[in-house]
C-alpha cells in the first residue's frame, strides 16, 4: 500500500489505537480528580496528542509549543529553537509535554528546563516513541509509546521534509530517500 520511499511498517494504526488507548488509561489513573493541562509539541506530535487528549478522562487543557533541532533532512543540527510558546501560563499547573520521538534528547531537555523555570505543580514527558540508543543527552520520558531501534521513521505525524505526516501507521522510510537518491525512488 505504501511506495519505494518506504522500508516497511514499524507499528500499524490497529498497535497504536491499542497503545495509546493503555496510555491514556493510565494518565487517567495517575492523575484522578487534578486538573491536567496536556502540551503538544508542534508539528510531531500532533496527531498522537489529538489520539490520546481523548483517551484521557476528568479536566483536561490544551496547549501548543513548537521548538526545533532539526533543519531540512534526518540529522538533528543540536541546536534548539523556540518558535512558538505556549498561550497560557503554566506556574501551579500540572503538566504533561506531549512529544513525537525522543532521539538524542536535545529538544526535551531544554524544553523540560525552560518549563520547570515557570513552576508548574508538576511536569512529566509523555512520548509516542523513544529511541534510546540514539541519546546524547540522559532524558528520560514519564510515559512511552514505544520504544525503537535507530531507525529514522515517518507517519503518524512524523515526517521527512515536512511530508508524510499523514501515513496513519508509523514507517521506517527507505534509507534511499535521505541518501540523496529522492528522484529515483519517488
Ligand atoms: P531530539 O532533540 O531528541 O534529538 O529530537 C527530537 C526531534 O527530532 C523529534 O521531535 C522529531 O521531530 C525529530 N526526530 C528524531 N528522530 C526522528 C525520526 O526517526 N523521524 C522523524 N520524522 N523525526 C525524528
Amino acid at each position: 500500500m505504501y511506495g519505494k520511499e518506504i522500508k516497511k511498517i514499524l507499528v500499524t494504526r490497529e498497535q497504536i489505537a491499542k497503545r495509546v488507548k493503555e496510555l491514556g488509561e493510565q494518565i487517567t489513573r495517575d492523575y484522578a480528580g487534578e486538573p491536567l493541562t496536556l502540551v503538544c509539541t508542534l508539528r510531531g506530535a500532533t496527531l498522537f496528542f489529538a489520539d490520546l487528549v481523548r483517551e484521557i478522562r476528568g479536566d483536561v487543557e490544551i496547549d501548543f509549543i513548537a521548538c526545533s533541532s532539526y533543519g531540512a533532512g534526518t540529522t538533528s543540527s543540536g541546536e534548539v529553537k523556540m518558535i512558538k510558546d505556549l498561550s497560557s501560563p503554566i506556574a501551579g499547573k500540572n503538566i504533561i509535554v506531549v512529544e513525537d520521538i525522543i532521539d538524542t534528547g536535545t529538544t526535551l531537555y531544554y524544553l523540560k528546563k525552560l518549563l520547570e523555570a515557570r513552576n508548574p505543580k508538576s511536569l512529566k514527558v509523555c512520548s509516542f516513541l523513544d529511541k534510546p540508543s540514539r541519546r546524547k543527552v540522559e532524558f528520560k520520558g514519564d510515559y512511552i509509546g514505544f520504544e525503537i531501534e535507530n531507525e529514522y521513521v515517518v507517519g503518524y505525524g512524523l515526517d521527512y521534509d515536512q511530508k508524510m505526516r499523514n501515513l496513519p501507521d508509523v514507517c521506517v522510510l527507505a534509507p534511499e530517500v535521505y541518501m540523496g537518491d529522492l528522484n529515483k525512488v519517488l
